[in-house]
Protein backbone atom coordinates (compact mmCIF):
# COMPACT_ATOMS: atom_id res chain seq x y z
CA UNK A 1 0.00 0.00 0.00
CA UNK A 2 1.01 3.85 -0.88
CA UNK A 3 2.27 5.05 2.51
CA UNK A 4 0.26 8.37 3.94
CA UNK A 5 2.15 11.57 4.30
CA UNK A 6 2.40 11.97 8.19
CA UNK A 7 3.72 15.50 9.62
CA UNK A 8 4.81 16.49 13.20
CA UNK A 9 4.44 19.76 15.09
CA UNK A 10 6.40 20.12 18.08
CA UNK A 11 8.85 17.56 16.00
CA UNK A 12 12.30 18.64 18.40
CA UNK A 13 10.19 18.17 21.57
CA UNK A 14 10.55 14.63 23.70
CA UNK A 15 7.26 14.10 22.30
CA UNK A 16 8.22 14.63 19.02
CA UNK A 17 11.12 12.79 18.95
CA UNK A 18 9.50 9.89 20.15
CA UNK A 19 7.39 9.82 16.91
CA UNK A 20 10.33 10.64 15.08
CA UNK A 21 11.86 7.05 16.81
CA UNK A 22 8.38 5.57 16.29
CA UNK A 23 7.37 6.29 12.72
CA UNK A 24 10.74 4.62 11.40
CA UNK A 25 9.86 1.67 9.20
CA UNK A 26 6.14 2.25 9.84
CA UNK A 27 4.35 -0.17 7.35
CA UNK A 28 1.37 2.66 6.76
CA UNK A 29 2.75 5.85 7.39
CA UNK A 30 6.06 8.18 6.46
CA UNK A 31 7.12 11.43 7.76
CA UNK A 32 7.40 13.80 5.34
CA UNK A 33 7.41 17.47 7.16
CA UNK A 34 8.63 17.92 10.16
CA UNK A 35 7.57 21.86 12.14
CA UNK A 36 8.95 23.74 15.04
CA UNK A 37 9.65 26.57 16.68
CA UNK A 38 11.59 30.09 14.62
CA UNK A 39 14.56 28.63 16.67
CA UNK A 40 14.34 25.52 14.97
CA UNK A 41 12.42 26.60 11.47
CA UNK A 42 14.83 26.67 8.59
CA UNK A 43 17.74 24.09 10.61
CA UNK A 44 18.18 20.58 9.50
CA UNK A 45 16.46 18.22 12.42
CA UNK A 46 19.71 16.66 13.43
CA UNK A 47 21.26 20.33 14.37
CA UNK A 48 17.40 21.97 15.54
CA UNK A 49 16.75 18.93 17.76
CA UNK A 50 18.28 18.07 21.27
CA UNK A 51 18.06 13.91 20.71
CA UNK A 52 17.85 12.34 23.47
CA UNK A 53 16.80 8.62 22.43
CA UNK A 54 19.24 5.84 22.70
CA UNK A 55 19.04 5.23 18.99
CA UNK A 56 20.36 7.74 16.17
CA UNK A 57 18.17 10.06 14.52
CA UNK A 58 17.03 8.40 11.28
CA UNK A 59 19.23 9.36 8.60
CA UNK A 60 16.44 10.47 6.14
CA UNK A 61 14.86 12.07 9.19
CA UNK A 62 18.16 13.96 10.24
CA UNK A 63 19.03 15.78 7.15
CA UNK A 64 15.04 16.86 6.56
CA UNK A 65 14.74 21.35 6.97
CA UNK A 66 12.19 21.85 10.20
CA UNK A 67 10.17 24.33 8.95
CA UNK A 68 7.88 26.61 10.92
CA UNK A 69 4.35 26.37 12.12
CA UNK A 70 2.80 28.44 9.77
CA UNK A 71 4.78 26.93 6.21
CA UNK A 72 2.61 25.19 3.96
CA UNK A 73 2.72 21.50 5.08
CA UNK A 74 2.89 18.36 2.21
CA UNK A 75 1.36 15.59 4.45
CA UNK A 76 -2.01 13.77 4.37
CA UNK A 77 -2.20 14.28 8.34
CA UNK A 78 -0.51 15.47 11.17
CA UNK A 79 0.21 14.72 14.77
CA UNK A 80 0.90 17.42 17.16
CA UNK A 81 2.88 17.51 19.97
CA UNK A 82 2.83 20.88 20.47
CA UNK A 83 2.48 23.08 23.74
CA UNK A 84 -1.41 23.53 24.62
CA UNK A 85 -1.03 27.24 24.34
CA UNK A 86 0.36 27.05 20.37
CA UNK A 87 -2.07 23.89 19.99
CA UNK A 88 -5.03 25.98 21.05
CA UNK A 89 -5.25 28.04 17.60
CA UNK A 90 -2.40 25.66 15.48
CA UNK A 91 -4.75 22.80 15.71
CA UNK A 92 -8.02 24.43 14.39
CA UNK A 93 -6.29 26.47 11.92
CA UNK A 94 -5.19 23.22 10.47
CA UNK A 95 -8.51 20.86 10.44
CA UNK A 96 -9.88 23.98 8.85
CA UNK A 97 -7.34 23.48 5.99
CA UNK A 98 -8.36 20.37 5.64
CA UNK A 99 -5.64 18.30 7.95
CA UNK A 100 -6.76 15.89 10.22
CA UNK A 101 -4.57 16.11 13.49
CA UNK A 102 -4.04 13.93 16.16
CA UNK A 103 -2.76 15.57 19.09
CA UNK A 104 -1.34 14.84 22.33
CA UNK A 105 -2.22 18.62 23.43
CA UNK A 106 -4.84 18.83 26.29
CA UNK A 107 -6.53 21.75 24.33
CA UNK A 108 -10.02 20.04 22.69
CA UNK A 109 -9.57 16.75 24.81
CA UNK A 110 -12.85 17.84 26.69
CA UNK A 111 -14.12 19.38 23.85
CA UNK A 112 -17.80 17.84 23.44
CA UNK A 113 -16.86 16.75 19.50
CA UNK A 114 -13.50 15.70 19.98
CA UNK A 115 -12.25 12.09 20.56
CA UNK A 116 -10.65 11.02 23.21
CA UNK A 117 -9.26 8.09 21.95
CA UNK A 118 -7.75 5.03 23.39
CA UNK A 119 -8.28 2.43 20.83
CA UNK A 120 -8.71 -0.27 23.32
CA UNK A 121 -10.97 1.57 25.53
CA UNK A 122 -13.72 3.62 23.52
CA UNK A 123 -13.20 2.79 19.59
CA UNK A 124 -16.64 3.81 18.85
CA UNK A 125 -15.65 7.38 20.16
CA UNK A 126 -14.33 8.29 16.70
CA UNK A 127 -18.08 8.87 15.46
CA UNK A 128 -17.67 12.21 17.25
CA UNK A 129 -15.77 13.51 14.33
CA UNK A 130 -19.03 13.51 12.27
CA UNK A 131 -20.08 16.03 14.34
CA UNK A 132 -17.25 18.48 13.55
CA UNK A 133 -17.30 20.96 10.96
CA UNK A 134 -13.69 22.89 10.90
CA UNK A 135 -14.42 22.62 7.14
CA UNK A 136 -12.39 21.13 3.75
CA UNK A 137 -13.11 17.44 5.82
CA UNK A 138 -10.57 18.53 8.45
CA UNK A 139 -10.61 17.26 12.10
CA UNK A 140 -8.98 16.68 15.54
CA UNK A 141 -8.64 13.73 17.70
CA UNK A 142 -6.57 13.53 20.76
CA UNK A 143 -4.83 10.93 23.15
CA UNK A 144 -5.26 11.63 26.70
CA UNK A 145 -2.86 12.98 29.21
CA UNK A 146 0.00 10.53 30.17
CA UNK A 147 -1.08 9.50 33.46
CA UNK A 148 -5.00 9.27 32.44
CA UNK A 149 -3.91 6.91 29.81
CA UNK A 150 -2.33 3.94 32.29
CA UNK A 151 -5.29 4.36 34.86
CA UNK A 152 -7.83 4.47 32.35
CA UNK A 153 -6.82 1.51 30.59
CA UNK A 154 -6.86 -0.14 34.03
CA UNK A 155 -10.40 1.12 35.25
CA UNK A 156 -12.14 -0.13 31.69
CA UNK A 157 -12.07 -3.84 32.77
CA UNK A 158 -13.26 -2.82 36.11
CA UNK A 159 -15.95 -0.95 35.20
CA UNK A 160 -17.23 -2.53 32.22
CA UNK A 161 -17.10 -5.81 34.58
CA UNK A 162 -18.47 -4.65 37.99
CA UNK A 163 -19.04 -0.62 37.60
CA UNK A 164 -16.74 1.56 39.25
CA UNK A 165 -18.32 4.56 41.80
CA UNK A 166 -14.68 5.93 43.35
CA UNK A 167 -11.04 6.06 42.70
CA UNK A 168 -8.49 7.28 44.56
CA UNK A 169 -4.71 7.31 42.43
CA UNK A 170 -1.12 8.71 43.60
CA UNK A 171 1.28 8.90 40.45
CA UNK A 172 4.78 8.87 40.27
CA UNK A 173 5.16 10.59 37.34
CA UNK A 174 8.35 10.22 34.91
CA UNK A 175 11.01 13.50 34.51
CA UNK A 176 10.37 12.87 30.53
CA UNK A 177 6.14 13.72 31.26
CA UNK A 178 7.58 17.24 31.66
CA UNK A 179 8.82 17.64 27.91
CA UNK A 180 12.81 18.90 27.35
CA UNK A 181 14.46 20.44 29.29
CA UNK A 182 11.97 19.50 31.81
CA UNK A 183 12.52 19.86 35.52
CA UNK A 184 15.46 21.70 36.46
CA UNK A 185 18.23 18.92 37.81
CA UNK A 186 18.16 20.70 40.77
CA UNK A 187 14.91 19.77 41.32
CA UNK A 188 14.67 16.47 40.18
CA UNK A 189 17.72 14.79 41.75
CA UNK A 190 17.55 12.68 44.53
CA UNK A 191 14.07 14.27 45.28
CA UNK A 192 10.03 14.34 44.76
CA UNK A 193 8.10 17.09 43.68
CA UNK A 194 4.29 16.77 45.19
CA UNK A 195 2.83 18.81 42.69
CA UNK A 196 2.40 18.95 38.58
CA UNK A 197 0.23 21.74 37.43
CA UNK A 198 -2.77 20.93 35.66
CA UNK A 199 -2.34 17.20 36.32
CA UNK A 200 -4.60 16.15 39.13
CA UNK A 201 -7.98 18.20 37.08
CA UNK A 202 -6.93 15.50 33.81
CA UNK A 203 -6.86 12.70 36.39
CA UNK A 204 -10.11 13.51 37.89
CA UNK A 205 -12.30 14.07 34.35
CA UNK A 206 -10.69 12.65 31.18
CA UNK A 207 -11.52 8.97 32.48
CA UNK A 208 -14.80 9.51 32.42
CA UNK A 209 -15.09 10.88 29.18
CA UNK A 210 -12.95 7.61 27.95
CA UNK A 211 -15.13 5.49 30.05
CA UNK A 212 -18.21 7.53 28.59
CA UNK A 213 -21.07 5.85 26.27
CA UNK A 214 -21.98 7.56 23.43
CA UNK A 215 -25.67 7.88 22.59
CA UNK A 216 -27.53 9.77 19.71
CA UNK A 217 -23.96 11.12 18.60
CA UNK A 218 -23.28 13.07 21.78
CA UNK A 219 -20.84 10.97 24.80
CA UNK A 220 -22.79 10.73 28.50
CA UNK A 221 -19.61 10.98 30.64
CA UNK A 222 -19.44 8.57 33.47
CA UNK A 223 -19.85 9.79 36.93
CA UNK A 224 -16.83 8.32 39.06
CA UNK A 225 -15.24 10.12 41.70
CA UNK A 226 -11.60 10.04 41.11
CA UNK A 227 -9.41 11.78 43.31
CA UNK A 228 -5.51 12.60 42.55
CA UNK A 229 -2.47 13.35 43.65
CA UNK A 230 0.31 13.80 41.38
CA UNK A 231 3.94 13.70 41.90
CA UNK A 232 7.08 13.57 40.09
CA UNK A 233 9.79 11.63 40.42
CA UNK A 234 13.68 10.55 39.18
CA UNK A 235 12.54 8.18 36.79
CA UNK A 236 13.18 8.82 33.00
CA UNK A 237 10.48 7.12 31.41
CA UNK A 238 7.21 5.53 32.97
CA UNK A 239 4.35 6.27 34.75
CA UNK A 240 3.51 4.69 38.12
CA UNK A 241 0.16 5.04 39.62
CA UNK A 242 -0.96 3.37 42.95
CA UNK A 243 -4.76 3.19 42.57
CA UNK A 244 -7.68 2.37 45.02
CA UNK A 245 -11.44 1.63 43.74
CA UNK A 246 -14.73 1.25 44.66
CA UNK A 247 -16.64 -1.01 42.73
CA UNK A 248 -20.25 -1.04 42.13
CA UNK A 249 -20.85 -4.60 43.10
CA UNK A 250 -18.81 -7.22 45.06
CA UNK A 251 -15.83 -8.80 43.75
CA UNK A 252 -12.75 -10.59 44.97
CA UNK A 253 -9.49 -10.20 44.74
CA UNK A 254 -9.56 -12.98 42.00
CA UNK A 255 -12.44 -11.98 39.92
CA UNK A 256 -10.95 -8.47 39.56
CA UNK A 257 -7.66 -9.85 38.87
CA UNK A 258 -9.93 -12.17 36.06
CA UNK A 259 -11.78 -8.94 35.01
CA UNK A 260 -8.10 -7.87 34.05
CA UNK A 261 -6.74 -10.75 32.43
CA UNK A 262 -9.72 -12.19 30.20
CA UNK A 263 -10.32 -8.01 28.76
CA UNK A 264 -10.99 -8.93 25.18
CA UNK A 265 -9.22 -5.34 23.29
CA UNK A 266 -12.03 -4.29 21.12
CA UNK A 267 -9.70 -3.67 17.74
CA UNK A 268 -8.10 -7.50 18.73
CA UNK A 269 -9.00 -8.52 14.88
CA UNK A 270 -7.77 -5.02 12.90
CA UNK A 271 -4.17 -6.16 13.30
CA UNK A 272 -3.16 -2.35 13.58
CA UNK A 273 0.49 -2.36 13.41
CA UNK A 274 1.36 -0.54 17.15
CA UNK A 275 -1.03 -2.57 19.05
CA UNK A 276 0.93 -4.90 21.26
CA UNK A 277 0.27 -8.69 21.84
CA UNK A 278 -0.76 -8.12 25.18
CA UNK A 279 -2.36 -5.18 26.13
CA UNK A 280 -2.54 -5.56 29.81
CA UNK A 281 0.03 -7.72 31.64
CA UNK A 282 -0.55 -8.23 35.06
CA UNK A 283 2.24 -9.04 37.65
CA UNK A 284 2.04 -11.87 40.31
CA UNK A 285 5.41 -11.09 41.32
CA UNK A 286 4.84 -8.52 44.59
CA UNK A 287 8.09 -6.69 43.93
CA UNK A 288 6.96 -5.58 39.89
CA UNK A 289 5.63 -3.82 37.63
CA UNK A 290 8.52 -1.36 37.69
CA UNK A 291 9.32 1.62 35.45
CA UNK A 292 12.99 0.84 34.77
CA UNK A 293 12.08 -2.94 34.41
CA UNK A 294 8.74 -2.78 32.38
CA UNK A 295 7.78 0.20 31.19
CA UNK A 296 8.97 -1.05 27.34
CA UNK A 297 6.95 -4.30 27.56
CA UNK A 298 4.82 -4.74 24.24
CA UNK A 299 7.17 -2.04 22.72
CA UNK A 300 5.96 0.85 25.39
CA UNK A 301 2.20 -0.13 24.60
CA UNK A 302 1.63 -2.81 26.96
CA UNK A 303 -0.24 -1.45 30.50
CA UNK A 304 1.62 -3.06 33.49
CA UNK A 305 -0.52 -4.19 36.53
CA UNK A 306 0.84 -5.49 39.97
CA UNK A 307 -0.21 -6.11 43.62
CA UNK A 308 -4.21 -6.77 43.06
CA UNK A 309 -5.19 -6.75 47.02
CA UNK A 310 -7.71 -6.04 48.98
CA UNK A 311 -8.12 -2.05 50.73
CA UNK A 312 -8.99 -1.17 53.92
CA UNK A 313 -10.88 1.80 52.78
CA UNK A 314 -12.21 1.47 49.76
CA UNK A 315 -12.87 -2.31 47.82
CA UNK A 316 -9.40 -3.34 46.41
CA UNK A 317 -5.79 -1.37 45.28
CA UNK A 318 -3.51 -1.94 42.79
CA UNK A 319 -0.24 -0.52 40.92
CA UNK A 320 -0.22 0.32 37.50
CA UNK A 321 2.47 1.42 35.11
CA UNK A 322 2.22 2.51 31.42
CA UNK A 323 4.99 4.29 29.12
CA UNK A 324 4.87 7.75 29.19
CA UNK A 325 6.27 8.95 25.71
CA UNK A 326 4.67 5.99 24.18
CA UNK A 327 1.39 4.85 25.21
CA UNK A 328 1.04 7.99 26.93
CA UNK A 329 1.50 10.22 23.96
CA UNK A 330 3.36 9.09 20.11
CA UNK A 331 2.65 5.50 20.31
CA UNK A 332 -0.73 6.29 21.49
CA UNK A 333 -1.35 8.75 18.90
CA UNK A 334 -0.16 6.36 16.47
CA UNK A 335 -2.55 3.89 17.40
CA UNK A 336 -5.11 6.08 16.78
CA UNK A 337 -3.93 7.24 13.15
CA UNK A 338 -3.87 3.28 12.59
CA UNK A 339 -7.41 3.22 14.10
CA UNK A 340 -8.91 5.82 11.82
CA UNK A 341 -6.86 4.83 8.50
CA UNK A 342 -8.65 0.92 8.94
CA UNK A 343 -11.91 2.89 9.42
CA UNK A 344 -11.96 4.86 6.43
CA UNK A 345 -10.98 8.40 7.96
CA UNK A 346 -7.45 8.66 7.48
CA UNK A 347 -6.71 8.65 3.08
CA UNK A 348 -4.24 11.07 0.58
CA UNK A 349 -5.58 14.77 0.67
CA UNK A 350 -6.05 16.54 -1.92
CA UNK A 351 -5.29 19.74 -3.07
P1 LIG B 1 8.57 19.81 24.69
O1 LIG B 1 9.62 18.78 24.87
O2 LIG B 1 8.66 21.07 25.45
O3 LIG B 1 8.45 20.14 23.11
C1 LIG B 1 7.72 21.25 22.63
C2 LIG B 1 7.79 21.30 21.10
O4 LIG B 1 6.99 22.41 20.67
C3 LIG B 1 9.20 21.54 20.55
O5 LIG B 1 9.32 20.87 19.32
C4 LIG B 1 9.22 23.04 20.31
O6 LIG B 1 10.11 23.45 19.25
C5 LIG B 1 7.80 23.27 19.84
N1 LIG B 1 7.44 24.68 20.00
C6 LIG B 1 7.62 25.46 21.10
N2 LIG B 1 7.23 26.73 20.83
C7 LIG B 1 6.82 26.75 19.54
C8 LIG B 1 6.31 27.75 18.67
N3 LIG B 1 6.15 29.02 19.08
N4 LIG B 1 5.96 27.41 17.40
C9 LIG B 1 6.11 26.12 16.97
N5 LIG B 1 6.61 25.12 17.75
C10 LIG B 1 6.95 25.43 19.02
O7 LIG B 1 7.12 19.21 25.06
P2 LIG B 1 6.64 17.65 25.02
O8 LIG B 1 6.87 16.99 26.31
O9 LIG B 1 7.16 17.03 23.77
O10 LIG B 1 5.05 17.83 24.94
C11 LIG B 1 4.38 18.21 23.74
C12 LIG B 1 2.88 18.15 23.97
O11 LIG B 1 2.50 16.81 24.30
C13 LIG B 1 2.39 19.02 25.13
O12 LIG B 1 1.13 19.54 24.84
C14 LIG B 1 2.32 18.03 26.30
O13 LIG B 1 1.44 18.44 27.30
C15 LIG B 1 1.84 16.79 25.56
N6 LIG B 1 2.17 15.51 26.21
C16 LIG B 1 3.44 15.24 26.64
C17 LIG B 1 3.72 14.00 27.21
C18 LIG B 1 5.09 13.62 27.71
O14 LIG B 1 5.22 12.52 28.31
N7 LIG B 1 6.13 14.43 27.53
C19 LIG B 1 2.71 13.04 27.30
C20 LIG B 1 1.43 13.35 26.83
C21 LIG B 1 1.18 14.58 26.28
P3 LIG B 1 11.57 24.04 19.54
O15 LIG B 1 12.46 22.89 19.90
O16 LIG B 1 11.93 24.66 18.23
O17 LIG B 1 11.44 25.04 20.65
Amino acid sequence: MTKLRAGILGATGAVGQKFVELLEGHPWFEITDLAASDRSAGSQYSEAVNWIGSAPIPDVIASMEVASLNTDLSCDFVFSGLPASLADRAEPRLASEGYPVISNAKSFRMHRDVPLLIPEVNPDHIALINNQNWGRGGYIVTNPNCSTVGLTCALKPLNDAFGLEAVQVTTMQALSGAGHPGVPSLDALANVVPFIGGEEDKLVHEPNKLLGRLVNGAIQAEGIAISAQCNRVPVLEGHLECVSVKLGSRANSDEVREAFESFVSPIRDLELPSEPDRFLRVFEDERFPQPRRHSELGGGMTVSIGRIRPCEVLDHKFVVLSHNTIRGAAGGAILNAELLLKKGLLQPRKG
